[in-house]
């Protein structure tokens, strides 16, 4: 993390005695066939929203969520339908042969439905825990430990998911009073984040002493306010040892929820903070699920952490090109490489990601940043004879002309791809 966010602003007023006797070495946690924390790449996960005792709808959606790049995939498990579901569709997920990590995620009755269906916790990854949601009093410890020991029992990995809309009650009421009684009180937000952060951190402690590896826990504290979360996280940066789950919990829809979330994890990932994140957009009536998958993957290329597929430069197109052709362009050749990326990637092409594309607007900027680029076209300006310019490599490459530019210049795209990174 860089230094001038060394501070522990939440720790001046109230002190649990905590911090101090975290050994701070982070720790890499296996989840399933994916390895995230210390020195591996970000991983990027997402949240199926079918009904998970709809074996068929579930299995059919983590797959589709895993074909787009989500390298964990979590479901809520809610009820005994639920609980009873999971076996079967782990079956057709790996019937499919899909091998990505799957994730329960328990809220109220989790302690009840991982005793009563032992085959539920064996056929899932990971569990995730909401600390605010596991009941009250001694109930609370007992309920959590209930989990934790059987997560242990099965050797099964663990995400301590505290959330700012069900936050521990108890533990925030008693914080609330330690700082009411504070000679330098904060407010009343202040103690709120702080009790986010406390939350995760005595939870996993808990877990830890409950004997849980910290090689098999990964904590978070999701909260919906961009500032809250820079807030929270970095001071989890700070004191957890932990892997960190990072995510703008309740995003929103549409552009309003991608660009929070890249602002939110921008910010965080570029300090070293976050070893998995997930996008949680409302999505539109209709729309995939993907779209969540594709905003995480775009903030980490964005951010130089992760390359997942080859990067097109266009212009934002101006009064000296036919913006209609070159508009559409743009958007065949960006939809084309999203959905042909995981196929090259199945069929063991090595380095694509790696592959800049330009599709510029006229000749203004076009011959400058198709140089630039492996694949460059050059579109032709308002007025000028419906030619495009292509560039490969730097080097002027033949004219491309006619009604059907954009499956001409994708037909060169796939064959570059294949015979400069197939391997073969
Ligand atoms: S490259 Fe041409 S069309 Fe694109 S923004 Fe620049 S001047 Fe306008």
């Amino acid at each position: 993390m860089k230094e001038k966010y060394r501070r522990s602003f939440f720790c001046i007023c109230i002190n649990l005695n905590f911090a101090d006797i975290i050994d701070m070495t982070p720790y890499k946690v296996k989840i399933g066939n994916v390895f995230i924390g210390k020195d591996c790449p970000v991983a990027v996960q997402s949240m199926a929203n079918t009904c998970t005792a709809d074996v068929k709808a579930t299995a059919a959606q983590v797959i589709e969520l895993a074909e787009a790049g989500s390298e964990l995939v979590r479901f809520t498990v809610k009820d005994e339908d639920d609980a009873q579901a999971v076996p079967y569709i782990r079956d057709a997920v790996r019937g499919a042969g899909c091998a990505v990590p799957l994730i329960g995620d328990f809220h109220y009755n989790g302690h009840q439905l991982l005793t009563k269906y032992p085959a539920c916790i064996e056929a899932l990854d990971k569990l995730r825990i909401n600390p605010g949601n596991v009941g009250t009093g001694s109930r609370h410890d007992d309920n959590f430990k209930t989990m934790i020991d059987l997560a242990v029992k099965h050797d099964k990995a663990v995400r301590i998911g505290v959330n700012g809309g069900s936050i521990d009650k108890e533990l925030y009421a008693g914080l609330l009073e330690k700082n009411r009684q504070s000679k330098a009180p904060v407010s009343d937000r202040e103690v709120f984040l702080h009790t986010l952060v406390e939350s995760a951190l005595s939870s996993a402690k808990a877990a830890v002493n409950y004997g849980l590896s910290p090689e098999r826990l990964v904590i978070s504290a999701k909260i919906s306010s961009v500032p809250d979360l820079l807030k929270v996280y970095r001071e989890l940066g700070e004191r957890s040892p932990y892997a960190l789950h990072l995510g703008l919990t309740e995003a929103g829809v549409g552009m309003k929820g991608v660009i929070s979330s890249a602002i939110a994890m921008g910010i965080l990932l570029d300090e070293g903070i976050g070893n998995t994140i997930r996008v949680s957009l409302t999505p539109k009536p209709g729309e995939s699920r993907t779209q969540e998958v594709y905003a995480a993957q775009e903030i980490l290329q964005s951010l130089g952490k992760r390359q997942f597929l080859p990067q097109v430069v266009s212009c934002p197109g101006c009064g000296r090109t036919s913006s209609q052709l070159f508009q559409s362009i743009a958007l065949e050749v960006g939809d084309y490489l999203r959905l042909q990326a995981p196929v090259w990637k199945r069929a063991g092409f090595k380095g694509y990601e790696s592959l800049k594309i330009a599709v510029m607007g006229c000749i203004v900027n076009g011959p400058g940043e198709g140089k630039g680029a492996n694949l460059g076209l050059s579109l032709p300006g308002r007025g000028e004879e419906a030619k495009a310019l292509l560039f490969i490599d730097g080097e002027r490459g033949e004219t491309l002309s006619g009604d059907d530019i954009a499956a001409q210049f994708i037909s060169i795209i796939d064959g570059y791809v294949k015979s400069h990174y197939s391997g073969v």
